[in-house]
């Protein structure tokens, strides 16, 4: 029974250890994906404003070349005047003139205003770049570390998992089963509680046991569980 103990023990400590890491492999997907969406949201942020920054940039450049044609037109207009011979063809390209002109007006000012749109979103573009640059410094490398970690963890719980061969090989056949069917019952390894005179409760429901109880613990000849969980009950060395 004594040697049942010590490599129960050790199968409790390994088994205790796959658990964490499949607790990590279900925990971490979810701590990888709040970090990449911070990061994501500054991103967009910086998309859309440098998208902003190109849309108003061709506009401006658009407005620029309706001032050029414009003029250009004006021009020829212009040029027309000297050689009119009826009243109709100058009122005609009077009213062209008038036209391109506003046309010009409207294109210039419509360039101002863009550039003035231009202006306060390349003060914006600094901050949110800024804004963006903090994020990945603050997250990035704990996303690394937690994607390589990810990424490793199925290696690590079968190596890990290895290690439960050599206690289960030494345990007796009725000790294992106990310790298996309670294991399955309770889906978790945490079964195991040790007591001794000075810790006298359950490590897993907290109930104190029996001086009695403790006292044929401690003799280590007979397997005991709580009365209240069905934990395994072990000696505690201090
Ligand atoms: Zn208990």
């Amino acid at each position: 029974m004594q040697e049942d103990l010590k490599y129960l023990l050790e199968l409790s400590s390994v088994d205790k250890k796959v658990h964490e890491l499949k607790q990590t492999r279900r925990d971490l997907p979810v701590r990888i994906q709040t970090l990449k969406n911070a990061i994501g949201s500054e991103k967009a942020r910086l998309d859309n404003l440098m998208a902003e920054i190109t849309d108003t940039q061709t506009k401006i450049r658009d407005n620029q070349d309706a001032v050029a044609t414009e003029t250009q037109l004006l021009q020829e207009s212009s040029k027309r005047l000297d050689n009119i011979s009826t009243n109709r063809e100058y009122d005609a390209v009077h009213l062209e003139i008038a036209a391109h002109k506003k046309n010009i007006d409207t294109a210039n000012a419509s360039v101002l205003h863009f550039q003035q749109i231009l202006e306060n979103l390349q003060k914006d573009l600094t901050q949110v770049e800024t804004d963006y640059q903090t994020v990945r410094d603050a997250n990035e490398p704990e996303l690394k570390t937690l994607t390589e970690e990810l990424n490793g963890i199925e290696d690590r719980i079968a190596d890990e998992a290895k290690l439960a061969g050599e206690p289960r090989s030494k345990i007796s056949k009725k000790v294992l089963t106990l310790y298996d069917r309670i294991v399955q019952r309770r889906n978790t390894p945490y079964i195991i509680a040790a007591v001794n005179h000075h810790h006298k409760f359950c490590d897993v429901c907290s109930r104190s046991q029996t001086p009695q109880r403790i006292i044929e613990v401690g003799k280590k000849i007979s397997l005991l569980t709580c009365e209240s969980c069905g934990s395994l009950l072990v000696w505690r060395e201090d």
